[in-house]
């Protein structure tokens, strides 16, 4: 729910959450995570009507263990490279996600948006800082599912403090790879786009579910669906998770009507009784959340940005929201 920060040193180092769905996925998980090939009877049925059949990949559970899921939120990857504090916010995510990874022993990740901040990063391929922000996850062989958020394509915003008395500002531009400055060599103030940075992600990431979405949904790229097979049944679904591209940066910050449609048209082919629980991710909050926000401090056990910022909701309600209220299946939403 991080919007446009108004100063870099408004912007937390670090926010997670990390979530055990037990309270949802009950009996029957069972097995390591092992296949990704999608269900053949899914494969045939899903999104026949008005968008092409659509792979579903899936992820299984261990036999008699729950189902854990990481949730890594607002990383903002490559922020302020010109200075000491954005570099050393990264080594410290880094640390933080290492030490969660570690201590729970996650089944799956979810990187939920704002993965970098782009608009900080002046450099041609920001996909570097991407990869540094899942490479824990990766180097502990653990599968991970990514969407977007308002910052992760935004353009460059030229900070104040660079323009000098001369008017003409100096250039700090951190090379490929390196987490410090150099010369101007590799430049670029554009941004790099959703679906750049997405095929870079799938294209060098064995171990990665996510996908570019149905291309009628583009630009709008982080839409899809994963289902969680029983342990005993790869073709048994127990948990369908829905990903969303919530725009922000290059696109408007909405969930649109044609996406919604897509949810609808999806969940209806794949899970038409409901009887298999969805779960539902995206990174910025609906307007409904403004209603149901705290009004007054939030105590521990909850930790992080939440008592310094007011809910940054999307610019439009535009039909998401009351499609998933009415669908008995859908029992969590997780936002950023
Ligand atoms: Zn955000």
């Amino acid at each position: 729910m991080m919007k446009r920060h108004a100063a870099p040193s408004t912007i937390v180092s670090f926010s997670w959450l990390l979530i055990l769905l037990l309270p949802i996925l009950t009996a029957g998980f069972a097995d390591r995570l092992q296949a990704y090939d999608p269900p053949p009877s899914l494969l045939k049925t899903a999104l026949q009507r008005e968008h092409k059949p659509e792979e579903i990949k899936s992820l299984r559970v261990r036999e008699g263990a729950p189902f854990k899921i990481a949730l890594f939120a607002d990383l903002h990857f490559g922020e302020n490279a010109w200075t000491d504090w954005g570099p050393q916010q990264d080594v410290n995510s880094i640390k933080v996600m290492s030490s969660v990874l570690d201590d729970e022993s996650p089944d799956f990740v979810i990187y939920l948006g704002d993965v970098i901040t782009a608009n900080n990063i002046p450099i041609a391929n920001a996909s570097l800082y991407w990869d540094k922000a899942i490479s824990p996850t990766r180097a502990r062989g653990i599968p991970w599912a990514s969407i977007f958020g308002n910052h992760d394509d935004a353009p460059f915003e030229w900070p104040m403090e660079w323009f000098s008395s001369p008017g003409i500002p100096p250039i700090h531009c951190p090379a490929p790879n390196a987490s410090s400055c150099s010369g101007g060599s590799y430049c670029s103030f554009r941004g790099t786009q959703r679906i750049e940075l997405m095929k870079k992600e799938i294209e060098h990431n064995l171990l990665t579910l996510s996908k570019n979405g149905p291309k009628d949904l583009w630009p709008s790229i982080s839409n899809y669906v994963l289902q969680l097979s029983s342990s005993d049944d790869p073709e048994s679904p127990v948990l369908f998770m829905y990903f969303l591209d919530s725009g922000g940066g290059s696109y408007p910050e909405v969930i649109s009507n044609a996406q919604a449609e897509w949810f609808q048209h999806v969940s209806e082919e794949i899970n038409p009784d409901s009887r298999v629980p969805e779960v539902i991710f995206w990174h910025i909050p609906s307007k409904a959340y403004k209603n149901v926000a705290p009004r007054l401090r939030i105590h521990k056990p909850c930790v992080g940005s939440m008592n310094k910022e007011k809910v940054a909701a999307q610019e439009a309600e535009l039909g998401i929201m009351n499609m998933l209220v009415k669908r008995s299946s859908v029992k969590s939403f997780f936002k950023s």
